[in-house]
């Protein structure tokens, strides 16, 4: 019998490539998502790539009551959570905002999970989890640093809400996946990422700029202690990352899990400065991106990369596309969205 997947924030970025993946491998998917930072007419791409729109429904998973009559009406078999607020500099202005979508949602699909038997779940993650690191690249047992923002905070948070929730309901199986830094877009460029307003980001900035969007784009620091001063990060393409949540899912659904509650890094192992990206980012789509350096960014780390071992020996998971497929992916991503409206 067809698997039900309940993917929460199924609209947003990493949410609408792991659906469709999930459609892919032949999982029934029902997204739940407010809308808050994604747009409806994801929904269309999905199923222009996978023939398939998933069923939809727009609430926050805050809602305790909408949540619990969504999973009294759908037969879910398990959960991939991705909906939450992401913009670090946002969750220090409005800590609370990020404290309780990020918080009390997870609470109350766990309620929900135990209430209607549901009993696995794939957790969104962040590397922000560890802070800036004393060693790298960061394992799993690399100890965590103190949060930097609240929403770092509430990655740490939600983990130990789940080993704790596992550990005391041995029906209830989670596994979290630490993220480093997502980026890239489907091949098909029918879906990708949707920033609103202003990007935060690096790489939708970068694209911005090269489309004339934007006039320039800001490099948050040259004096870093790396091997051209900007910082360091480990960049994997968001269809690698898709295909790990599904990766994550049959392990659940299989039993195969060792733990209760298990975590993975997933990134590339590699790391790129801002300058590589900048400069990768040109040559393979042949653009140039006008920029400046300008001051560190507060709350930023130096560098940061993962060991990725865990993941490829226990999941037999590894990411395939490089750095150049990311950044092709997002300028054609980039031109396609320019043709559009939203
Ligand atoms: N960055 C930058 N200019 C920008 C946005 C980001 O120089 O306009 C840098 C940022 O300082 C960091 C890297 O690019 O070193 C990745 O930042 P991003 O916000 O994409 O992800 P983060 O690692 O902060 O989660």
């Amino acid at each position: 019998m067809t698997q039900k997947i309940l993917v929460t924030g199924g609209t947003g970025f990493i949410g609408s490539h792991t659906t469709v993946e999930l459609i892919k491998d032949g999982y029934e998917v029902v997204i739940v998502d407010d809308l808050s930072n994604s747009k409806i007419e994801v929904l269309d791409g999905i199923q222009e790539i996978t023939g398939v729109k998933p069923q939809f429904y727009q609430f926050n998973i805050c809602d305790e009551r909408k949540l619990m009559d969504c999973l009294k009406a759908e037969q879910i078999d398990a959960i991939i959570h991705f909906a939450a607020s992401k913009a670090v500099g946002e969750s220090v202005s409005n800590p609370l905002l990020y404290y309780r979508n990020n918080l009390v949602s997870l609470m109350n699909l766990l309620d929900a999970m135990r209430q209607f038997g549901v009993g696995h779940m794939v957790f969104s993650s962040s590397c922000t989890v560890y802070g800036q690191p004393d060693q790298l690249p960061v394992t799993e047992d690399t100890p965590f640093q103190k949060a930097e923002s609240p929403y770092g905070h509430t990655k740490q948070i939600g983990e130990d809400i789940l080993r704790h929730v596992a550990t005391a309901y041995p029906e209830l199986n989670s596994i979290a996946l630490r993220y480093f830094n997502p980026v890239g877009a489907h091949e098909s460029a029918l879906i990708g990422e949707l920033p609103i307003g202003v990007p935060n980001n690096l790489i939708p900035y970068i694209t911005q700029t090269a489309a004339g969007l934007r006039d320039e784009l800001s490099i948050f620091g040259d004096d870093y202690d790396t091997p051209d001063g900007t910082a360091v990060r480990d960049y994997i393409h968001v269809v690698d990352l898709a295909k790990a949540h599904a990766v994550a899912l049959d392990r659940l659904l299989k039993g195969a899990n060792k733990e209760g509650y298990e975590f993975f890094n997933l990134g590339t192992g590699k790391g790129y400065s801002v300058l590589d990206v900048i400069k990768t980012f040109e040559r393979v789509n042949k653009v140039k991106v006008n920029y400046k350096i300008v001051e560190r960014r507060d709350g930023d780390i130096e560098k940061i990369y993962a060991n990725t071992d865990l993941a490829n020996n226990e999941l037999g998971w590894k990411a395939e596309l490089g750095l150049e497929d990311m950044l092709k992916s997002v300028w054609k991503w980039q031109k396609h969205m320019n043709g559009k409206s939203y």
